[in-house]
């Protein structure tokens, strides 16, 4: 899978997996970089965070939610370590302002909550343009990480739609120009899948049931992570906001 940090002037957004830590260390060193900000705390995102505190010293910024989680080395299950590597410790000031300045960008920082709890995206309404992290990645997702929540990502997905803009810069998938579009279908998507499983719980299908109906499992990943990334969290995240009433049966 492909990792894109970016540039914004003299801030830096991400920092990448360690296991790209050549790349990236030489990336920082040739530019002229005062700071970083983070759109999320998970580890292909802050892998060269800690060589930055090390070498940098310069302000390294994330969501309040994110500091306690950057301030331990992760211990990652071997599919994910395989993948990005572990990544040191470091210790991001927590952001204390909704905006962000650069010489040529005036940034909102939108809390946008769903795949991780401290996500943030950045949006400058007048550039037209957001840094998405992960909010997009793909329209339509099949299978979900224990960690993430469908409702939250559909909270998430309308709340960054109110802003005005049409191009995205994803974290795995790059510049994608009308990516605003893509943003949308995303969220219309989840919510018809939202729909379909509140529906079926309602006719009295098990959980298990939903899943094999609308989500049938046979994808390869899924297995590599053992199920930690899985139809069953989809559907389970869902069904978890359902309304007090049905909430003894699930
Ligand atoms: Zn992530």
């Amino acid at each position: 899978m492909t990792v894109y940090i970016f540039l914004v002037d003299d801030v830096l957004i991400d920092t990448g997996p360690f296991s790209m830590r050549n790349e990236v260390v030489n990336i920082v060193k040739e530019l002229p970089i005062n700071r970083v900000i983070h759109t999320h705390h998970h580890e292909d995102h802050t892998g060269n965070s800690s060589w930055i505190e090390r070498n940098l010293h310069i302000p390294q910024l994330i969501h309040p939610l994110g500091v306690e989680h950057c301030k331990k080395s992760t211990r990652l299950p071997l599919y994910r370590a395989v993948f990005w590597n572990n990544r040191g410790a470091f210790h991001p000031t927590p952001f204390e302002n909704r905006f962000i300045s650069t010489d040529n960008y005036s940034f909102e920082i939108v809390h946008t909550p769903g795949h991780a709890e401290d996500h943030i995206v950045l949006i400058d309404e007048e550039k037209g343009i957001c840094f998405s992290g992960d909010l997009y990645l793909f329209h339509s997702p099949t299978s979900n990480f224990s960690f993430e929540s469908v409702p939250e990502l559909i909270r998430s997905l309308d709340k960054t739609l109110k802003y005005s803009f049409e191009d995205i810069y994803c974290s795995h998938r790059g510049y994608l120009k009308n990516g605003k579009k893509l943003l949308e279908r995303k969220r219309d998507y989840l919510l018809q899948l939202q729909q379909n499983v509140t529906h079926a719980f309602e006719q009295g299908k098990t959980s298990k049931e939903i899943r094999k109906e609308l989500l049938p499992k046979n994808k390869l990943f899924q297995y590599i992570s053992f199920f930690e990334n899985s139809p069953n969290h989809t559907v389970n995240s869902i069904l978890k906001e359902l309304p007090k009433e049905y909430s003894s049966e699930v």
